[in-house]
């Protein structure tokens, strides 16, 4: 059993006075238990009652057995861990509106105090805190710029997700294969890109930065997809319709002698016996735009990408840099969202200047596409204030000054 310090005793809290003049008048106790060491005992609401109980629950429901002591008090820490904690709460203050100074002081002090908790923290605390928003005011701290900039860009995810559903209902929801094999193609990949977006729109939302990475290898590649169905019409058309063949009967992959499939890059046509290559060639069909930016950023974005896909240690540098590897910290929230922003803005640019044909509908993409990129090089140009500069920031700066907007 905890027992309650005597009020004689230094109080724990730091002020330096005895306890019965210092925290004792507060709505908490310290005391000491069995082995000797000092706690503070708080009165637990009932809300906080009744969610221990949930967990044991749930702990019983996952493991078949009652958790012991050096078991999670609560299962939930494995779904949101500190550092994204931290990271969000950054955001979902500044989001809220709430005063930055007092988000500031929250951020220093780990408190939050406020009219209702102000009993059941220490002097010492309390203290720490109206410090904290006093070195605020008096203007020695100011806010963070790249967190108002990257909840700006986090938002606009939703903004792309609207573009693209405008997109879908006025030029793509006619098209059918058999009334336009490119135009059937382009919009697979616009409602696929769409998708992936409002995955990484709710993987951003709840801490799992890391997984989007994955997710925007497939939206890239579904650029360039629209990019070759576009520049190679035919052997676009002759690949649809050889895929659609394969689940139809009219196509059939090639075998070897004992019947097993030889390859699945390629289809042959059952009564021509003609070959329809299923796959493209990523790095020809940058080439074919002739842009440098185009391919420079193709290689940069490529190889990040796909070394998260495959993941290698090089990935996880920052972690060891750390000294714990912790599968929680979110490597590369900021790039995350920036990337996200960038692909699908590159894929709605291309749409809007090479596709699309009605001009209200061509001024709200190109809106979107501005409004993306303005928002994005304002945080490259804070970014670099920080560090120099990036030799990625560069190439991903020239690619989207690449815009016709
Ligand atoms: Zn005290």
């Amino acid at each position: 059993m905890n027992k309650e310090i005597s009020g004689n005793e230094l109080c724990p809290c730091g002020s330096k006075k005895k306890y019965k003049r210092c925290c004792r008048k507060k709505d908490f106790t310290w005391a000491r238990d069995e082995d000797g060491n000092i706690c503070r005992v708080v009165s637990a609401s009932d809300e906080l009652i009744e969610e221990f109980h949930k967990s044991r629950k749930q702990f019983f429901d996952v493991f078949g057995r009652d958790s012991i002591q050096d078991d999670p008090l609560l299962l939930g820490k494995y779904l949101v861990s500190d550092t994204d904690y931290d990271n969000d709460l950054d955001q979902a203050m500044e989001a809220a509106g709430i005063d930055s100074a007092i988000a500031y002081a929250c951020k220093k002090t780990g408190l939050l105090v406020s009219q209702q908790n102000i009993n059941k923290l220490t002097d010492v605390e309390i203290e720490e805190w109206n410090d904290a928003i006093t070195e605020f005011n008096n203007g020695s701290i100011e806010a963070n710029p790249i967190t108002s900039f990257i909840t700006k860009l986090e938002a606009n995810i939703e903004h792309l997700i609207f573009a693209y559903g405008l997109v879908l209902d006025k030029y793509a929801n006619n098209i059918a294969p058999s009334t336009g094999p490119v135009e059937f193609m382009i919009k697979f990949h616009i409602t696929k890109s769409m998708k992936v977006l409002r995955s990484i729109r709710l993987l951003t939302q709840n801490s799992m930065p890391d997984t989007v990475f994955a997710l925007l290898r497939t939206m890239y590649e579904s650029y360039i997809y629209i990019l070759y169905a576009l520049s190679n019409p035919k052997e676009a058309e002759e690949m649809l319709f050889a895929t659609l063949g394969l689940d139809s009967g009219t196509y059939r992959y090639p075998l070897n002698a004992d019947g097993s499939i030889k390859s699945k890059k390629i289809a042959i046509g059952i009564k021509s016996g003609k070959e329809v290559k299923l796959t493209i060639n990523n790095y020809q069909v940058i080439k074919l735009t002739k842009s440098k930016s185009e391919l420079e950023f193709y290689e940069m974005i490529y190889e990040l990408l796909s070394k998260h896909v495959h993941p290698n240690l090089s990935v996880l540098d920052q972690c060891f840099d750390m000294n714990k590897f912790d599968h929680f910290i979110s490597l590369h929230k900021v790039d995350g969202i920036v990337y996200t922003n960038a692909i699908a803005a590159i894929i709605l640019e291309y749409i809007a200047s090479n596709i699309l044909s009605e001009s209200i509908l061509v001024n709200d993409v190109k809106h979107v596409v501005k409004d993306t990129r303005d928002k994005i090089i304002n945080i490259l140009q804070e970014l670099d204030l920080i560090d120099g500069g990036s030799e990625s920031r560069r190439i991903l700066a020239q690619r989207i000054e690449l815009f016709s907007i």
